[in-house]
Formats: structure tokens, C-alpha cells, sequence
């Protein structure tokens, strides 16, 4: 039986999986200790829980266990990473480097710095979302302390050239830092192959808990350092202070275990669930099409503009199905999405784009049943519109 409605928001955020859930329930009750207490048990089970977890996350991504950092989740880890080490850099270099079509928590932690003095320098993006490495090479000064460009965009889902930035910004000795969060846990990322000193991801975009995260910074060449957000008794190497969450950072471990053993089979899962819908739509609907790059993408992330057919309405009319016109952390907002604006599309496209994610829990009939309440929904705003138009 189909249960309604249909969750197809896996970018705002994902369930917990089962098994990493079973693995944090421990962690809260029997064995609640800090681990920072060093002198009794409850204290050293949480700090073998901590290591063993952390090594986890940090296989998934090829680092070192003692280069991940634990935060709150990707919002803190982003504002830890450009604040920080343009904080670290003030007195010798104040240019950053980013993209339009950044997370806000990038955007707005590079905004905060502008009025501090620093240079924030936007590189264009096509129409597909993709910077122009070259115009990032001529970009790159001698002024320049930090380079950053997320992995996977989490309203498109476009995937940049990470390998070929890392390597540029190693070429030019700038630090680089990537937003991966859609991107660990779905695509096989590795810190070392793609050359990134700094890189933020979160467990709730990865069936892992809300509310924790990592910041992956490079212990050698170049050993990475960065000025601390949280002041206060030096956890994680003096990075980020405060008490560790033990049961999300056991959740956030399994989960990328998980990921690390299902990835290859849940993405081809994920591709014929977004090739089949996107056919689906196609052989009922015309005058669509996606946002952001054809090949380049995720393939779990369809931004879809139905022309004629305004979001908002469109939502209300299936609210059957679990959708967004942006991404979580502006809906709240009427204002159209920065991504898409950045993109190039006109005003009427900028109000008829819905993202439609697909994710581990995705079915076959969930598919269908989509295709068919869109279809259904987007004919009849369509009609609605005409009459109008007539009248
Ligand atoms: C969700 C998301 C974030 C924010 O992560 P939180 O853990 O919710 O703070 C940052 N960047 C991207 C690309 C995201 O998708």
C-alpha cells in the first residue's frame, strides 16, 4: 500500500535509517558519559564510542580519523571554515572566492566578512551552474586566502569540477574548501584524490541524525589552521568547543558506514527512479524542463520548471506529494531562489521551478504516483491560466 504523502524532499533533509538509529539508542540511556570525563568508565566508553564513530566518517572520505572536526551540522561547519580562516589570514590576505550559487551559510558567512574589510570575489556561473576554472585561475591572486566551491548544488544538483579546482588552488598555494553536503554519503568523495583542504558535510542530508556534522580539515601538507567560532575548553583540537554529541556523532558514523557499503547500488536505484519519472512526465506533459546540468548532476535532485504553471499553486494542488521551490532554509521567504536567478532564469521561470528529490527510500509506485499527481496538477493550473489569458 502506498502511504501518503510521498516524501520527495531528500535535499531539505533525510530520514534516519533504522540501523543507524538502533546503533545511537545506547548512547543515550546506558551509556550517557562525556567524553571528556577522563576519570571513570561512562567517560572513556563515550570517548571509544567518539573515536571509533569518527573513524567512520573519516574513512568515507579518505582522511585521517584526527582531521575531522564535529560540528552541529553544515551550517556551522561553513561558517567555521570561510570565517575561520579568513579570520586566521586578516592581517596578510582578504580576498575570498566563491560563487552565486553557494549555500546561504557560505554566502552570508563571506557577506558578514565584506563589512570586516575582506574582498569577496563571485565567479560567473553558465547556465548549468558551472564555474569557468579559468576565470577562477585569473581570479586567484596573491591577495587571496580561501577558495570556496561546493561539491554538489542542493537546489540543482550540479556537480563542479572539484578534482580540477583542487588542483588549481594547489597549483597557486590557496586553501581550498568545499560545501560536499549533498555530496558525502551519495557520490564517492575522497579528500585526497580531489585535493580540498577544508570540507563541510552533515549527517541528516545522509539517513544519519539532525544536529551534528563534520568540518574535514587537512592536518598535512598543508597542515590547515583556523580561527575557533566556539571558545572554550579546546575540544577537537582547539577547533570547536563544547561537549560532544555522542549519540548523532554514533548515528552520523553508522550512516556513513552504511553509505560507504550501499552507495554504488542505491545510485543506480536512484537513477532509474529519476530517469523514470522524468520519462513519465515527458510521455504526459510538455513545455518543461530541468534545472541545472543534464549529465553533471545528481541524479536524485530533478529541479523541474513546468512553464505556465505557477510553484505555489502547484504545490498546494499536490500536497499529496512532499515537495519545495527552493531550498529548506529560505522557504520560509517568499523571495525566489539565489540559484536559480544565478542560473539566468526570467521571473515566470523563477516561479514555476519545483525540485523533486529522490533517496534511499524511493519506490517505484511512489514514482508513478507522482507522475501522475503532476501531471494532473500542472494540466489543470495550465487550463486555469488560459482561461484567464482568454478572458
Ligand atoms: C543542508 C545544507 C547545508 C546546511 O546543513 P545543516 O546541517 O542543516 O546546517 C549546507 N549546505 C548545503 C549544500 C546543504 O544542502
Amino acid at each position: 500500500m502506498l502511504k501518503l504523502p510521498i516524501y520527495m524532499d531528500y535535499q531539505a533533509t533525510t530520514p534516519v535509517d533504522k540501523r543507524a538509529l538502533d546503533a545511537m539508542l545506547p548512547y543515550f540511556t546506558d551509556k550517557f558519559g562525556n567524553a571528556a570525563s577522563k576519570s571513570h568508565e561512562f567517560g572513556w566508553y563515550a570517548e571509544k564510542a567518539v573515536e571509533m564513530y569518527r573513524g567512520k566518517i573519516a574513512e568515507l572520505i579518505g582522511c585521517k580519523t584526527q582531521e575531522i572536526v564535529i560540528t552541529s551540522g553544515a551550517t556551522e561547519s561553513n561558517n567555521l571554515a570561510v570565517k575561520g580562516i579568513a579570520e586566521l589570514f586578516s592581517n596578510v590576505k582578504k580576498k575570498i572566492i566563491t560563487a552565486p550559487t553557494e549555500h546561504k551559510s557560505v554566502l552570508d558567512s563571506c557577506s558578514a566578512l565584506a563589512k570586516k574589510g575582506f574582498e569577496i570575489y563571485l565567479l560567473k556561473v553558465d547556465k548549468f551552474g558551472l564555474i569557468d576554472l579559468n576565470e577562477l585561475r585569473d581570479a586567484i591572486d596573491g591577495n587571496t586566502a580561501l577558495v570556496s566551491i561546493m561539491t554538489v548544488n542542493n537546489e540543482i544538483g550540479t556537480i563542479q569540477p572539484v578534482e580540477d579546482i583542487g588542483r588549481i588552488c594547489k597549483e597557486k598555494e590557496v586553501l581550498f574548501h568545499t560545501d560536499a553536503t549533498q555530496a558525502v554519503g551519495k557520490l564517492p568523495v575522497n579528500v585526497q584524490q580531489m585535493n580540498i583542504d577544508l570540507m563541510s558535510f552533515t549527517a541528516h542530508k545522509m539517513y544519519g541524525p539532525k544536529g551534528v556534522g563534520a568540518l574535514y580539515v587537512k592536518s598535512k601538507d598543508p597542515k590547515v589552521k583556523l580561527n575557533p567560532q566556539i571558545d572554550g575548553g579546546g575540544h577537537e583540537n582547539g577547533f570547536r568547543s563544547g561537549t560532544l554529541n555522542i549519540p548523532g556523532i554514533v548515528g552520523f558514523g553508522k550512516a556513513c558506514e552504511i553509505a560507504a557499503n550501499e552507495m554504488s547500488v542505491e545510485n543506480e536505484k536512484i537513477k532509474k527512479l529519476g530517469e523514470r519519472f522524468y520519462q513519465g512526465l515527458s510521455s504526459q506533459l510538455d513545455d518543461f524542463f530541468i534545472n541545472g546540468h543534464p549529465e553533471k548532476r545528481f541524479p536524485g535532485n530533478l529541479n523541474i520548471c513546468f512553464k505556465h504553471a505557477d510553484s505555489g499553486t502547484l504545490m498546494m494542488s499536490m500536497k499529496e506529494i512532499a515537495v519545495s521551490s527552493g531550498s529548506a532554509c529560505s522557504s520560509a521567504a517568499v523571495e525566489p531562489s539565489h540559484v536559480l536567478k544565478a542560473i539566468g532564469l526570467k521571473d515566470d521561470e523563477l516561479r514555476s521551478s519545483i525540485r523533486f528529490g529522490i533517496g534511499r527510500f524511493s519506490t517505484e509506485e511512489e514514482i508513478d504516483f507522482a507522475v501522475n499527481k503532476v501531471t494532473e496538477s500542472v494540466k489543470k493550473i495550465r487550463s486555469v491560466f488560459k482561461q484567464v489569458l482568454q478572458h
